[in-house]
């Protein structure tokens, strides 16, 4: 076929859609590119909703471009448009207001959606999640001096969440049904530093909690207390969106399957971003990976694919979290009892490092930038290290990706 006419359909207008859109037009790609987004805004990143949308009253939300800025560069931009069905044999998609797009590639960029707690919703509580713009605005609104914020799990989300709204003077606690916070990067000197920062800036962390009920005077624990609340706000994971996948019988597991180049088992159609799994070599096993990096990256290098181009993407999960004055970067899976632990923790400046076989498999730093650039290249590399390097607090780690 023509390239030129080549027509390609991207379902989902955040940050995997749109980088892919731009990726196309970067590569080449002169047939028509239609991105189609069910949200009212047009595309935009998402780390912003839990720390500068939230601690600044007055900040606009920032979007990768605003609406003309699409046109400029020839990408049919619908937002409010939400896509309900997919037609494999047909090459169409259908829209909610009946229409239908014809396409030649497809690429599927769903996202997530956050996990619910029915439950809690049925109680009588304000109850708010944070995924999109008018979450961040709404949960903004709420965040009043004196309010009782309570954070229901302590992830990533819940964490930045309750910094913010420390930040707002709220009086918040955080409950979290582990025995430790953050229990999803599985680091011990990392949840141990993470409980230490928010109590001391005044968020009260109940960990082992496990909610039973709610009553006039706040949620009940299993163990007896009663927390005050005025405002829940949920942050128990994400679900990939991706029923449309199933509907168009699409592999689906943890997320719509792809292969290497980010096709899924049917030819032509791709997906990208969160809502995409990919088998990763790195770690030897299926993966759905959930962060801003991936959702760059992969996109890009699935959208170089779509147009022939030969493209391979895998490189170790990266993400970042500001919390208080901390910056925290993690890649891969760091964790376990082996954690080597460079810096000082307790002065909230340190690195902490997972091998595996003499490979890095895992890595924390808490404002510690520098080290995460070189353990992210060291990482990508599967260099083989010798533990007691890593273990020496004098070693330069530079040496360790040189040597
Ligand atoms: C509050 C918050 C803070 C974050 N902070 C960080 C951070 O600090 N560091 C980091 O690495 N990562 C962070 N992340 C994660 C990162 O933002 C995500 O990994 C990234 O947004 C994934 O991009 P995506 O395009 O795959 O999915 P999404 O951003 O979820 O976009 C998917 C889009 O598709 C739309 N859509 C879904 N179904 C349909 C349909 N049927 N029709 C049309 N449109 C549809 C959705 O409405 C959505 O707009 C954060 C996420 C959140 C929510």
């Amino acid at each position: 076929m023509d390239p030129s006419r080549t027509r390609i359909v991207i379902v989902g207008a955040g940050q995997a859609g749109a980088r892919a859109a731009e990726a196309l037009r970067a590569a080449g790609h002169r047939g028509s590119i239609s991105l189609l987004g069910e949200e009212q805004h047009p595309p935009y990143e998402r780390p912003q909703l839990s720390k500068a949308m939230l601690t600044n009253a007055s900040e606009e939300p920032r979007f990768i471009r605003n609406s003309q800025d699409w046109a400029a560069i020839d990408i049919k931009l619908s937002t409010s448009t939400p896509t309900v069905a997919v037609d494999v044999n047909r090459r169409a998609i259908g829209l909610s207001d009946g229409r239908e797009i014809s396409f030649d590639r497809l690429l599927l960029a769903t996202g997530t959606r956050p996990r619910r707690l029915r439950d809690l919703e049925n109680c009588g509580l304000r109850v708010c999640y944070l995924r999109c713009i008018d979450d961040a605005l709404e949960l903004r609104r709420n965040l009043a001096p004196g309010t009782k914020v309570v954070l229901v799990g302590g992830g990533v989300i819940g964490l930045e969440v309750a910094s913010a709204a420390i930040a707002r003077g709220c009086d918040v606690t955080v409950l979290e049904k582990a025995d430790r916070l953050l229990p999803q990067v599985g680091s011990p000197a990392l949840s141990g530093y993470l409980r230490r920062l928010h109590s001391d800036r005044g968020v009260a962390i109940c960990c082992n909690a496990t909610i039973m009920g709610v009553t006039a005077k706040g949620i009940e624990l299993a163990d007896g207390k009663t927390v005050p609340t005025d405002l829940v706000v949920v942050g128990v994971g994400v679900e990939p969106a991706a029923d449309l996948a199933r509907q168009a019988g699409l592999a689906v597991d943890q997320g719509i399957r792809v292969g290497p180049s980010g096709m899924t088992d049917i030819d032509g159609i791709y997906a990208a971003g969160d809502v995409a799994e990919q088998w990763s070599g790195w770690h030897g096993r299926w993966m759905r990976v959930e962060n801003w990096a991936n959702a760059q990256n992969q996109a890009i290098a699935t959208a170089r694919n779509m147009v022939g181009q030969d493209v391979s993407y895998e490189v170790p999960p990266w993400f970042w979290s500001d919390q208080f004055d901390a910056n925290i970067q993690v890649i891969g899976h760091p964790g376990g009892a082996d954690e080597i632990v460079r810096g000082d923790v307790e002065r909230g400046r340190f690195t902490t490092i997972s091998l595996r076989d003499g490979e890095v498999v895992g890595a924390v730093t808490v404002n510690s930038q520098k080290d995460m650039a070189l353990l992210r290249r060291l990482a990508a590399s599967r260099k083989r290290v010798n533990p007691s390097d890593i273990a020496n607090p004098a070693f330069d780690l530079k040496q360790a990706l040189t040597s």
